[in-house]
């Protein structure tokens, strides 16, 4: 028998919280971003889910392979551009879109030898400080690729740093307008955070979001909060795509003062039933992620105990006494009960992000590409 655990991949998920960010940005063409192997979850196992997206997202020219080794026609964005000048080839040969955030980018360009013009997406940085042009270096970065043969069309991007937090969208969303106001072109502004944004807070922010001809979604369409963890990903009706599984292997009776795991950080306050957990570090699971953070046991919330080792945990089942050997623990997603731990409440607990979990999960986890959600939801 296989070690137990899983992961399994939520496709019905997948495609019903594209639907979802398809409502909330009725106006606007939808990337599915699937960088970093989707998240996760696998850029084969998302594919027919979110075939219905209007274009596909990613960083890496492998990955841009996949997806047109799977049959997607449609358009291909290179989120950082490429990286150097032979990465236009294959831009040129796998017909990708690819974005242009500095000079050396553009130098690149001006040196590719192509009878087919290539679409580009400028990328002005508004505020966050990581990639593109700064604002008033807008123009003349845009007149430049306006006049390369190698460049057709062109489009204008730009990325929010805090469209899920207190600081907001509205100055980034200023530098950009002002920047662009004069230049013609597709615009491609909204992430998941702002797309949800608008979609919760729409009084709010439906003066301050610009036109976004494209949004680029990629957390929400795998069912987690973006980065500040508001809103609430369940607030916004989506669904979880990814359940993390494992079994109890074994159980200990303690006593009082018996300790658990490496260094001995738990302490038994008093008698307690634990089970063993095979999940640990070396699956993806975060070793930051001891004492306290909730789980599923058979459906039911418990808690992990001690600290998390490399291929086990301990979760507390003193309150759960129908449990023991090969009891079923889900660490995050979807019980077969149908019960839910969302990734985000298990991220807060270990100090991180849904994204990080996710994009965590380790390849020896074997994947059950198609798993159907529980019925009783
Ligand atoms: C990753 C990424 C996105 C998607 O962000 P989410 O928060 O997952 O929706 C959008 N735009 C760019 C440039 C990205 O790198």
């Amino acid at each position: 028998m296989p070690r137990p655990i899983q992961a399994l991949i939520h496709p019905d998920a997948l495609h019903h919280n594209l639907q979802v960010l398809r409502r909330h940005a009725p106006d606007a063409r939808l990337w599915a971003v699937v960088k970093a192997n989707a998240y996760g979850h696998g850029i084969e196992h998302v594919f027919s889910a979110l075939a219905g997206a209007d274009g596909i997202a990613l960083l890496d020219l492998e990955e841009a392979r996949r997806v047109r080794a799977l049959g997607w026609r449609g358009p291909v964005l290179l989120l950082e551009g490429v990286f150097e000048q032979r990465d236009l080839e294959a831009c040129s040969r796998l017909d990708l879109w690819h974005s242009v955030h500095c000079e050396a980018q553009i130098d690149m360009l001006a040196a590719h030898k192509t009878h087919v013009p290539q679409r580009v997406f400028l990328k002005i940085n508004s505020g966050m400080n990581r990639l593109g042009f700064a604002p008033h270096q807008a123009r003349a970065a845009w007149t430049r690729l306006n006049a390369l043969p190698q460049v057709g069309e062109i489009s204008l991007m730009t990325h929010f740093s805090d469209a899920d937090g207190p600081l907001g969208i509205a100055a980034q969303a200023q530098a950009f307008q002002t920047a662009t106001s004069d230049l013609p072109g597709e615009r491609c502004v909204s992430n998941s955070a702002a797309v949800l944004r608008r979609a919760l807070h729409a009084r709010q922010s439906q003066h301050e979001l610009p036109a976004s001809d494209w949004v680029r979604t990629g957390i929400a369409l795998y069912g987690g909060a973006p980065d500040f963890g508001q809103p609430d990903a369940v607030d916004a009706d989506l669904q979880a795509t990814m359940s993390l599984r494992a079994q109890v292997i074994a159980t200990q009776q303690l006593q009082t003062g018996d300790t658990v795991g490496y260094g001995s950080c738990f302490t038994a306050p008093q008698p307690m039933r634990i089970g063993i957990v095979a999940c640990g570090y070396a699956d993806g699971y975060p070793r930051s992620c001891g004492t306290g953070t909730p789980v599923l046991v058979d459906g039911r919330h418990s808690r992990t105990i001690g600290r998390v080792s490399m291929d086990m945990l301990a979760v507390d089942l003193t309150e759960l006494p129908n449990s023991g050997q090969g009891a079923e623990v889900t660490l995050w997603g979807y019980a077969s009960s149908g019960a839910l731990l969302p990734i985000d409440a298990v991220a807060r607990a270990g100090g991180t992000i849904g994204y990080e979990l996710m994009c965590a999960l380790a390849a020896r986890v074997p994947v059950v590409a198609d798993a159907a959600l529980p019925q009783a939801r």
